[in-house]
């Protein structure tokens, strides 16, 4: 069983094996836990986006696919971060509910899951995801970020524990609540 576990603070501080950046779907860096995720780690993440979003765009046809459509998620190395990685998903913009964001947002989650059990990672934190400048909210993206884990973690035994990091006061209350 994976403990899953609801703190209010700083994704960058938190001691996990792999912590998962709310990230756009270009890698460019960007405002909120992204900028955070960055400044922590150092340029070495910038480089290492960089590089990722120029195979992914070498490799596609046309038009080139983005570096990290919606609703994926890739790995890069965590640098200046304590922890062994660094998953980026790309979450959806919140545009009313009717254009799919509830299923893309639950993708994050799992697909982030399972690359992080590919890689072997056996703690993982997660922000909340598109509640920011994404505008997703927040009672209803926590409700699907819940699901999505308990979902996904039972064909994940290798993930022991699982932590929502959450940065503000509302979100925290709303996880709490949830878990119990
Ligand atoms: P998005 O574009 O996916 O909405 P944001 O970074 O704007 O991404 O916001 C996602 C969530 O991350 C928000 O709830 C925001 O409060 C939170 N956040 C911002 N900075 C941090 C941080 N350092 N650690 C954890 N969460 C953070």
């Amino acid at each position: 069983m994976t403990v899953i576990e609801v703190i209010q603070g700083d994704i960058t501080a938190v001691n996990v094996d792999v912590i998962v950046n709310a990230a756009n779907s270009a890698l460019a860096g960007g405002g909120g836990v992204d900028g955070a995720i960055h400044r922590a780690a150092g340029p070495g993440l910038h480089e290492a986006c960089v590089k990722i979003a120029a195979e992914k765009r070498k490799g596609a046809g046309t038009p080139p696919s983005e570096p990290c459509p919606t609703g994926e998620a890739v790995l890069t190395g965590a640098f200046n971060i304590r922890c062994k990685g660094i998953i980026h998903t790309a979450g959806p913009v919140w545009h009313g509910g009717g254009r799919g964001e509830s299923d893309l947002l639950a993708s994050c989650y799992r697909n982030s899951l399972f690359l992080a059990r590919q890689s072997g990672f056996a703690s993982i934190a997660f922000p909340n995801i598109s509640t920011g400048v994404y505008g997703y909210p927040k009672d209803l993206a926590a409700a699907i970020a819940v699901k999505a884990v308990r979902e996904t973690l039972p064909s994940c035994p290798g993930i022991r524990r699982l932590v929502f990091v959450c940065f503000d006061r509302e979100n925290y209350e709303l996880y709490k609540k949830i878990i119990g």
